[in-house]
């Protein structure tokens, strides 16, 4: 099929290159010249494992182009999967989306059209971006061809965003239109019946043979997404709830998460506790159907609860610090990890972010580190006045501690035993109760975990 899909980041890029390896003829669109010119160049703006690769693979089925005429003309598929960044008030800023469907409307073909959200948008843009396809079509001078808008939430999840595509737990489709879903359920075919060779570097889940779909309604297919990231990130905030009882009790809230996480009803995934949810979704999906409830009346306290929640865990990383040293102003603290999960250098809402402000403000010299997310974060975080390492050992030199911040496995094989004798103090918050306690205690560290 002939698929166009608009706003080449995260979500489209790996959309993209997952429908071009299935043998669908792709244009990628973007609006950033830049980006646009490094992947004509087969260049992967944006660290993904596995993206590079398979791109290689899917090369002759995927063009990329700035000019909507050019992708959206003979697209029979239009996905837009440009961002929804939040705005102050909560609600998600939807120009983007704006200026895609428009721009959708000014350059539709003459054959049926199916337009996508695949961008996570508040209930009802399916209807908003139907109306401004119409609005757009009527400027136009000949008859306004058929098209209809359906609901597509994406749910892969930065670093492992292949792997969640080509094998995702269900595809959900919303929309009214018998022949939208038809053209849909064709372009997702080889994923629903996992009928497709897997590129060598992302075997098949074993025991993996088809997935199941999900057919909605627009409004229901929207909700779908906005109810998935808030349960999960309230399953994080309980569990870091419970961490914070565990600590003043004396008990362990890994044994916690272990004890009820095997219970089936509950599953052991997103119970780990630490310093908390970010990222490009959580935060803004939680305040976005918040802001829309609001609308209706309703205050969805357990959203919100686990918002706040989510809040006191950043700061407990540095109200940990400022117990064991007293005197934070004129400290040395490394960061280990800043992007908001391993395998991303995605910096958006990072926790790493919140904590090396708060630890500037009380005049600490903060020193970070980061396997991926370095160079991105010297351009991003420009303003603040923090030493870039990309060494942990020279970092850790005359540090009186160390906060590890994004679980890179990395982290793991670090020599802790040589990084003890030159710190100040040999003191690591684990925010992620990652680390081996016992070795780093054999390693001559003060370890101090969240909730145990
Ligand atoms: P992103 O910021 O990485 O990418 C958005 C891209 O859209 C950018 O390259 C931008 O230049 C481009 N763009 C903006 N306006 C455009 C326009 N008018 N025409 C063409 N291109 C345009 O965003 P993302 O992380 O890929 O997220 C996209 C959407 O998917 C968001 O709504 C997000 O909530 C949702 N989502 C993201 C994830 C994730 O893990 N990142 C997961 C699920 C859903």
């Amino acid at each position: 099929m002939q698929v166009a899909i608009i706003g080449t980041g995260y979500v489209g890029l790996t959309t993209g290159v997952a429908l071009a390896y299935l043998g669908h003829r792709v244009v990628g669109l973007d609006v950033d010249a830049a980006k646009v010119n490094r992947l004509q160049r087969g260049e992967i703006p944006i660290y993904e494992p596995h993206l590079a690769e398979l791109l290689q693979l899917a090369r002759k089925n995927l063009t990329f182009t700035t000019d909507y005429a050019t992708a959206i003309a003979p697209a029979q598929v239009v996905f837009i999967a440009v961002g929804t960044p939040a705005l102050p008030d909560g609600n998600p800023d939807l120009t983007y989306v704006r200026q895609a469907a428009q721009g959708v409307g000014w350059h539709l073909g003459q054959n049926f059209t199916v337009i996508v959200n695949k961008s996570t948008v508040p209930i009802g843009s399916g209807n908003w971006v139907e109306t401004l396809i119409d609005e757009a079509l009527k400027t136009r001078a000949h008859n306004a061809p058929p098209f209809a808008v359906a609901s597509n939430p994406e749910f892969l999840r930065e670093g492992s965003a292949l792997h969640d595509t080509l094998y995702p737990d269900r595809v959900v489709l919303g929309t009214q239109a018998p022949q939208a879903l038809e053209l849909l359920h064709t372009l997702y075919q080889p994923i629903l019946e996992q009928n497709f060779t897997p590129p060598s570097f992302l075997p098949r889940p074993a025991g993996l043979v088809a997935v199941p779909l999900i057919t909605a309604d627009l409004a229901s297919a929207e909700l779908i997404k906005y109810a998935a990231n808030a349960f999960l990130a309230l399953k994080i905030s309980f569990i870091n709830e419970m961490a914070q009882l565990a600590e003043r009790v004396g008990a362990d809230v890994t044994q916690i998460a272990r004890g009820i996480g095997l219970d089936q009803r509950i599953g052991s995934q997103f119970l780990q506790a630490g310093i908390g949810w970010g990222g490009s979704c959580f935060g803004k999906d939680t305040a976005a159907l918040i802001a829309t409830a609001r609308d209706y009346g309703l205050g969805m306290g357990i959203v919100q609860a686990s918002r706040l929640v989510n809040a006191q865990q950043r700061q407990w990383v540095v109200d940990k610090l400022l117990q064991t040293l007293k005197i934070l102003k004129g400290r040395r603290i490394g960061l280990l990890g800043l992007a908001f999960k391993p395998h991303t250098d995605d910096l958006r809402d990072a926790p790493a972010l919140e904590i090396a402000q708060q630890l500037v403000e009380r005049g600490v010299g903060v020193r970070v580190h980061d396997p991926v997310a370095l160079p991105r974060a010297q351009r991003e975080w420009q303003k603040l006045e923090i030493q870039y390492y990309d060494n942990v050992k020279t970092l850790a030199q005359d540090c009186d501690g160390l906060v590890l911040v994004t679980d890179w496995p990395e982290y793991r094989d670090v020599a802790w035993e040589e990084l003890a004798p030159l710190m100040r103090h040999a003191l690591l918050v684990d925010g992620r109760n990652f680390l081996d306690r016992e070795r780093l205690r054999q390693a001559g560290f003060t370890y101090l975990g969240l909730g145990r």
